[in-house]
């Protein structure tokens, strides 16, 4: 045979090893389709399967029954790919296909205190602690310092960087005739141990499981005010409209427990910094939502 002989035969067989693989692949995505289609998914329901999920994910929607959710949990905001099967089993639980996604990134589709595991110290100020990310009991934040009875009830502390901006947040509040008390803040882990012995899951976070542990929560009232009577005063009113400006946001809002672990506390407030203090409230997620999306999964927060 000679070189152009040769050249001929080698280009023949590349071309017929190509397009055997295309008829391969395209017979591969019928069969797929077809089988989809058999088990109850619309031609857009399939597009959209085919696009987001991975040949082994699409191996094991096979191997279930049709789920009329599915194609909704995959078009989800904060849909991440990691969670797909549990979020394929906590489907049947609520419609509401934004809060399958949120139970299950935060991991409240787990009881509260189960598979926990520890907060990540190299996030600094954007640590997550809650009731799945606890803290060594020998935790113990650097730079605390105590806060003058000028700002608050008598003996609290809080790390210099959130007093800082607790300081200045004060003043702008004072300015509109408006007097904040912070009436809790730094916490030892023996501290929340003696505060949980004296009361229950309901009332009291575990020891290590506590915010406060961190010296980044501060408890913010006005002067003779109870518990929630404080989101009727002007000074709560006016956090709602600041806080995030001074790096603070409300913790535990109403109506979030079932993703937070805790009822409504409109007093906690959380010390993240300026920049995601403002991202946290405009995206109107808690920040354990958006701590599970941006901070871990999208690594940008
Ligand atoms: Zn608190």
């Amino acid at each position: 045979m000679d070189k152009n002989t040769i050249k001929r035969l080698i280009f023949v067989i590349l071309f017929v090893i190509i397009v055997v693989g295309i008829i391969l692949i395209i017979q591969n995505t019928n069969k797929t389709e077809k089988a989809l289609k058999e088990l109850g998914y619309s031609k857009e329901d399939i597009t959209v399967i085919i696009e987001k999920l991975s040949e082994t994910d699409i191996e094991k929607i096979l191997n279930m029954e049709y789920n009329q959710k599915l194609v909704s949990i995959l078009n989800a905001t904060y849909y991440i790919p990691d969670n797909l099967d549990r979020y394929i089993a906590y489907s049947p639980k609520t419609d509401n296909i934004d809060d399958i996604i949120s139970i299950v990134n935060v991991g409240a589709d787990n009881e509260w205190y189960t598979n926990t595991k520890e907060t990540n110290l190299d996030d600094g100020i954007k640590m997550l602690v809650n009731k799945f990310h606890y803290l060594k009991e020998d935790y113990l934040p650097n730079d605390i310092v105590s806060i003058s009875n000028w700002y608050a009830y008598e003996g609290h502390s809080t790390k210099k960087e959130v007093y800082d901006n607790y300081i200045n947040m004060w003043n702008a509040a004072n300015k509109k005739g408006l007097v904040l008390l912070v009436n809790s803040s730094y916490r030892t882990f023996e501290d929340q141990e003696n505060e949980y012995n004296m009361s229950n899951d309901d009332y009291a976070s575990r020891p290590g499981f506590s915010e406060h542990q961190t010296g980044l929560a501060l408890d913010i009232v006005s002067d003779g005010v109870q518990g929630n009577e404080f989101e009727n005063t002007d000074e709560f009113r006016w956090l709602q409209e600041n806080a995030h400006k001074y790096g603070f946001i409300l913790r535990y809002p109403k109506d979030k427990e079932y993703i937070t672990g805790y009822n409504y506390e409109s007093w906690h407030y959380r010390y993240v910094g300026k920049d995601l203090a403002t991202k946290v409230k405009e995206s109107g997620l808690t920040y354990d939502e958006y701590y599970a999306y941006y901070c871990e999964y999208k690594k940008a927060c």
